[in-house]
This record gives C-alpha cells, sequence and structure tokens, in this order.
C-alpha cells in the first residue's frame, strides 16, 4: 500500500468515519475512489463462475486469468461488456465483492457514486443502485461516464463554454458535449478496445489462417497497435510482434511475426466507427458549442485513448484539435472522486436515486 493509502480516513460531521466512495463500474475494469484516499481498487470487470451455477469462483484480476484458459465447468463472464448488464447476478456479485475489498469491515455511512455507462436502462439503473444498497452503502448516487470523465480530464464542466469528451473504452465509447453542468448532445455506441481486439483476431484468422483468442489479441494491439503513423515515434513503424497460436486447417500451433502496418489496417474499421460517431455529435451540436469545441479542442479519455496516433487521426478526420486526457484510464474514477470529495457542491449534477 502506497503511503497515501495509508493516511488517515476523512471525517464528516459527528467525528465518525466517512468511506464515502466513488465506483467506475467500466465494461472492462472497475475502480474505486475513496474519499481522501483517491484511488484504492483498480481491477478487470470479470467474474469466474461455475457453469450452471451463480457461485462465483473469483472476482477481478483472478476472474480475468481464467478467460481463454478456463476448463469446461468454470466460465468467465464480463457482466457489463457491451455498457448493458448481461447478468445482473454476476453484476451485483462483483460490486458487493469490489465494494468489501474497497472498504472492508462495516459500512455504516458510506455514500456511494457509481458511474454507468450512458446506454443503461432505467432497469438496469435500479439494478445497480440495487447491488451497491446491498453492498453497505448509505446512499447511492449515479453519473453519466461521460460527465465523470469530462470532469476527471479537467474540463470545465459548469461554465457556459461547451466541452467535448470522448471516452473509449472496453465495450463502449461515449461521446458527449458538455456544457453548464449537463449533457447537452451524446452518443453511445458498442465499439471500443473489444472490437478492436476482435478486429486483429479476424484480420489474424483471415490473412493468416491462425486462431488466436480475445488475450492475445489486446496484448497485439497495447504492444503494437497504432491509429496513424505518430511522427513522435518513429521507431514505432518498425516494431513486430510475435504471434503464438493455432493454425485454422491442420490445428497445430504456429508462430508469426505481425507488423505495425498490418495491425494498423486491421483496427481500421473500428477506428472509422469511433470518427463517425464523433462527427455526427458535432453536426448536432448546437453552433455556439461547437465554436467552443473548435476552439478548445476535443479530449480523449479510456483505455482506448492510449492507442498511438488516435488523436492525431481524429484531429485529422474532423479538422478540430484533439488531446488525450492525463491518466485517461482514470479520469471517470477520479471524476466520480471529485463528486464524492465535494459531494455537497456537486450534488447537482447527480441523478438522485
Ligand atoms: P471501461 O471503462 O469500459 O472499463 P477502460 O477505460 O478501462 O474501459 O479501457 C479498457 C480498454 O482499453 C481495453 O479494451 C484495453 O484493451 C484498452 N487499452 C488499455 N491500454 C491500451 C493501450 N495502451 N492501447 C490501446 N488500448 C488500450
Ligand atoms: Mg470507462
Amino acid at each position: 500500500m502506497s503511503d497515501e493509502t495509508r493516511q488517515a480516513p476523512a471525517r464528516i460531521r459527528g467525528g465518525r468515519e466517512s468511506r464515502d466512495i466513488g465506483i467506475d463500474l467500466g465494461t472492462a475494469n472497475t475502480l474505486v475512489y475513496m474519499r481522501g484516499h483517491g484511488i484504492v481498487l483498480n481491477e478487470p470487470s470479470v467474474v469466474a463462475v461455475k457453469a450452471g451455477s451463480t457461485t462465483a469462483l473469483a472476482v477481478g484480476t483472478e476472474a480475468k486469468e481464467t478467460i481463454g484458459r478456463t476448463p469446461g465447468s468454470i466460465t468467465a463472464i464480463r457482466p457489463l461488456k457491451d455498457g448493458v448488464i448481461s447478468d445482473y447476478e454476476a453484476a451485483e456479485e462483483m460490486i458487493r465483492h469490489f465494494v468489501r475489498k474497497a472498504v472492508p469491515g462495516r459500512r455504516p455511512r458510506t455514500r456511494m457514486v457509481v458511474c454507468v455507462p450512458s446506454g443503461v436502462t432505467p432497469v438496469e439503473r435500479r439494478a445497480i443502485v440495487h447491488a451497491a444498497d446491498r453492498a453497505g452503502a448509505r446512499a447511492v448516487h449515479l453519473i453519466e461516464e461521460p460527465m465523470a470523465a469530462a470532469i476527471g480530464a479537467g474540463l470545465p464542466v459548469s461554465s457556459a463554454r461547451g466541452s467535448m469528451v470522448v471516452d473509449i473504452g472496453g465495450g463502449t465509447t461515449e461521446v458527449a458535449v458538455i456544457s453548464l453542468g449537463g449533457i447537452v448532445t451524446a452518443r453511445s455506441l458498442r465499439v471500443g478496445g473489444d472490437r478492436m481486439d476482435a478486429a486483429i483476431t479476424d484480420y489474424v484468422r483471415k490473412e493468416h489462417q491462425l486462431l488466436i483468442g480475445e488475450r492475445t489479441a489486446e496484448h497485439i494491439k497495447i504492444a503494437i497497435g497504432s491509429a496513424w503513423p505518430v511522427p513522435a515515434l518513429p521507431e514505432l513503424e518498425e516494431r513486430t510482434f510475435t504471434v503464438r497460436g493455432r493454425q485454422k486447417v491442420a490445428g497445430l500451433p504456429k508462430t508469426l511475426e505481425l507488423s505495425v502496418a498490418e495491425v494498423r489496417s486491421a483496427l481500421d474499421e473500428p477506428i472509422e466507427s469511433i470518427i463517425a460517431a464523433v462527427r455526427s455529435t458535432l453536426e448536432e451540436c448546437p453552433p455556439e458549442l461547437s465554436g467552443d469545441i473548435m476552439e478548445h479542442g476535443i479530449v480523449l479519455t479510456g483505455g482506448g485513448a492510449l492507442l498511438p496516433g488516435l488523436e492525431l487521426r481524429l484531429s485529422a478526420a474532423t479538422g478540430i484539435p484533439v488531446f488525450v486526457a492525463d491518466e485517461p484510464l482514470d479520469c471517470v474514477a477520479l471524476g466520480s472522486g471529485k463528486c464524492v470529495e465535494g459531494f455537497d457542491n456537486l450534488q447537482k449534477l447527480l441523478a438522485a436515486s
């Protein structure tokens, strides 16, 4: 544990311990921010269950290790994979597990701010609130993910100035224009890091007759993936990645060298979908606000923002400057954290449960 996570807990009126937390319930990763402590938990949003039962065998990092390696009797579930809850019981189990891990002991006074993908339905929202309640919350507030991402990226969300944030997660990309503390226009598409991984898997299968798993595809993307040549990274173009997989026809193991250019072309389709969503959101945007965005630029958050050259490609396609936020993977959790730290000031940004 770092010194920061060991410092004295924050206190609220009455002198008793407050353990207010913010939760970024992402499709790929869940982060927990504790008031006065910062981010105290960061694990994959994965639950491993015994096939045909609802008993969780492992949650988080331990469960992710099992993906693609599990015997038939264990299934790894990502309860929020596409930004909607695919498995309520697993989602509830995951929330309860992470809250208990982040806040051990009794949680009588814990208030929670939970960030949810903007595509979740009212039924799913109620399910999340219910799960947080059962995990020991005194009060639960929900906040839309793009709003939390914008706050965490340091955008002036409360001012009249229009800001655009593009949060590229695992299962979804959220594009939003924010002004005066509200979302003016937004889009949520089911394209993100997972679709990029699938595009790599498809490419390797079609072009090289090699079968690879989703975790291998993600490794390739993170190691040598890019959206556009990056002048600041000239050595990137020379990199290759040695992939091990199984031959489609013979079924035998085989290795293959993939180039940066190949992976870039494989990623073309999901990246173009994200660009199209940004374009159409800009087209819907009131002219005053698009002027602000032209001037101040678009900010990228989420793990997908780490793909080299994405900001250059998006900027070339829109004619607008694009910036990657600092620590893009942490923005949503830090935004929820800001709400937790300033609970009373930011109440108006939260949709009370
Ligand atoms: P979510 O909010 O949906 O849980 P995250 O914001 O945590 O998603 O981002 C997870 C996604 O980011 C994953 O698909 C992961 O592969 C991708 N990712 C992480 N690091 C990189 C990187 N360096 N380059 C490209 N993609 C990345
Ligand atoms: Mg996210």
